[in-house]
């Protein structure tokens, strides 16, 4: 499998580095978008696919949260996959609650109606709800779905779902943290079942605590910075994640080929 970085930033990001949003291509050659922000037309273009094709050239998209850089891309995929001839629908993964919030708060203002007809996600995507296993597999790759604390607010966390990625007879295992608070406990444990770790983080001197903030990792142990690449930083990080410990900030375009 490859795991390719359309871009690397945060909300906060420019089109110097655009919204994490990661394209994984299985050995079978098949594609499918980790995450669809609001500039995903454009860093798939610059990433050199060609996003007018989306239906035809992505398979399937997996999201992990219902923040503007996560999802802000899915209205545009929906009518360019449904308006488009011959364009299939895109397999949807994603946490069934999540999924139901998804529609119900985010995409059902631009998308439930068009001319004579009442719309639902199931008429744009091929929907796969993730519940109880937590657990998905695409292409003889497997996914675990993490439940990552992102943001405290109404009396409960509204989570991120990162992924553990394995494929079968392949590569070694990774995980993907998407977006996530610091989380020692967990990394302690996780990083024992992988090879990588590619992990969201802040870099501005203030903290929106959302985020593990850059000061937060490097308090970690040497064994799991390591195996820890950054992303979702802020433009220009004044920062040497080589010198601290990690393998470095992943920068826009960067694919790793884990075959
Ligand atoms: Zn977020």
């Amino acid at each position: 499998m490859k795991i390719k970085f359309l871009g690397v930033g945060s909300a906060f990001t420019t089109a110097d580095y655009y919204q994490s949003n990661l394209l994984i291509t299985a050995q079978s050659g098949k594609k499918l978008l980790l995450d669809c922000g609001s500039d995903i037309r454009f860093s798939l273009n610059e990433a050199g696919i060609n996003a007018a094709n989306f239906g035809r050239e992505i398979e399937a998209v997996y999201i992990s949260h219902l923040h503007s850089d996560h999802i802000g891309g899915l209205e545009w995929v929906a009518i360019n996959t449904y308006f488009v001839p011959n364009s299939p629908p895109p397999k949807l993964f994603m946490n069934t609650a999540t999924m139901e919030e998804l529609w119900n708060h985010s995409l059902q203002g631009g998308l439930k109606c068009i001319k004579g007809k009442v719309m639902h996600l199931d008429d744009y995507f091929e929907c796969f709800p993730i519940s109880a296993e937590n657990r998905f597999t695409w292409e003889a790759i497997d996914f675990t779905l993490w439940r990552m604390p992102h943001v405290m607010a109404d009396s409960r966390n509204h989570y991120s779902y990162g992924l553990l990625m394995s494929e079968t007879g392949g590569s070694p295992n990774v995980f993907i943290s998407t977006d996530t608070q610091f989380q020692p406990e967990f990394l302690t444990h996780i990083h024992t079942e992988v090879g990588l770790i590619f992990h969201d983080v802040e870099t501005t001197a203030f903290r929106t605590t959302v985020h593990a903030h850059y000061d937060e990792l490097c308090t970690l142990p040497p064994e799991i910075k390591k195996k820890m690449w950054l992303y979702h930083y802020q433009p220009k990080p004044d920062r040497d994640p080589v010198k601290d410990g990690f393998n470095g900030f992943v920068v826009k375009g960067q694919e790793f080929d884990l075959c």
